[in-house]
């Protein structure tokens, strides 16, 4: 049985180190996102130091907001003994590396994060994969938009690279009175991994189990080529695993990971279903289909939606079309480079 929920502030961006069990405190650090207000790192004792589970954004308020929050623990900046990060989107792991840089806090992630971590090149457009899947999508207005995207000096300048070490599925990460068991979750990104605290009944859920948002799927530099299939997979193997409290790294703590994921696994199912009818109904390219559907919880239409989330959303019916392709339900051939999907049989 998952733990009872510890009090937490109604607002869960409160600043601050709030504890939601023994020697862990979840610390929501602010993102310079309009769609993101903060994001959630958690703190957990250890004889050598604390360890954080993710790090936020690097830059000077999140190193402030960070330092403030460990001060009431006692804690500075320059106590960290370990960051463990559960992928390598931004929000989660540059603030790590900027202490790195400063600190000498050692900082581990996902192997397979590698090739995302080495495929980064900000020299020429922000999101070149992106933006030829989103051809392929057939929605090249889009992606000649995203081409244009600038990419700024502070983006440039962002801290990235590989980590201290790599995290493996099944590592052990001992601290004093637990155990973290590294489970790798590839979907949201390929290398995304979550920490399991069995005995205490806590789950370091990451980008991968979120209680109000849906993780987008394979927004990397380097993506899989079924990120949906990986995300269900990553899914069923953390609903197999006992109940525990969830701990994500956006929003509240809930009360049982099972819960919410048997929801995300119910969302994409009906999603699947959706895809196949709009493709049966004659909708043959991935933006098409993303047109023909609601979009967000409000039911907007695809081009109400700012570039940003139509890139991901158009990426992501892509990626239930490639799981359709990979059941047999769906075949696909390409028409001047843009692929388009028809009902098998
Ligand atoms: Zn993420």
């Amino acid at each position: 049985m998952p733990k009872p929920l510890p009090d937490q502030p109604d607002d869960w961006t409160e600043p601050g180190a709030h504890a939601v069990g023994d020697g862990v405190h979840r610390i929501p650090l602010p993102l310079p996102l309009d769609s993101l207000a903060a994001v959630n790192v958690y703190l957990v004792e250890d004889a050598r130091g604390p360890v954080l589970i993710d790090s936020g954004w690097a830059r000077p308020q999140t190193e402030k907001a960070l330092s403030e929050a460990l001060r009431p623990l006692g804690y500075g900046l320059g106590d960290l003994s370990q960051i463990l990060v559960t992928h390598a989107h931004w929000d989660h792991y540059t603030q790590a590396l900027a202490l790195r840089e400063s600190m000498g806090a050692r900082v581990r992630i996902g192997r397979g994060e590698r090739h995302s971590i080495e495929g980064l090149d900000l020299t020429r457009t922000p999101h070149p994969r992106q933006s030829a899947a989103l051809r392929a999508c057939g929605a090249g207005d889009l992606a000649d938009r995203v081409d244009a995207w600038p990419v700024t000096p502070e983006e440039r300048a962002m801290p990235f690279g590989p980590p201290d070490a790599w995290l493996d599925d099944g590592d052990e990460v001992p601290l004093t009175g637990r155990h973290l068991t590294v489970v790798a979750t590839p979907g949201h990104t390929r290398g995304h991994v979550v920490f399991g605290d069995a005995a205490a009944g806590l789950l370091f859920s990451g980008d991968h189990v979120l209680p109000h948002i849906t993780p987008s799927l394979g927004f990397e530099c380097v993506p899989e080529k079924s990120p949906l299939r990986s995300f269900q997979q990553s899914l069923r193997l953390v609903r197999e695993l006992p109940d525990a409290l969830l701990l994500p790294a956006h929003g509240r703590v809930a009360a049982s990971v099972h819960t919410r994921v048997d929801q995300l696994l119910a969302h994409h199912e009906e999603r699947l279903d959706a895809v196949h009818r709009e493709v049966r109904a004659g909708a043959p390219t991935a933006h098409q289909v993303a047109r023909a559907l609601p979009w967000t919880r409000r039911l907007r239409r695809l081009d109400e939606l700012p570039d940003q989330h139509r890139m991901l959303a158009v990426l992501e019916i892509d990626a239930h079309l490639e799981v359709l392709t990979e059941v047999g339900v769906l075949t696909w051939a390409h028409v001047e480079g843009v692929r388009h999907f028809a009902v098998r049989g």
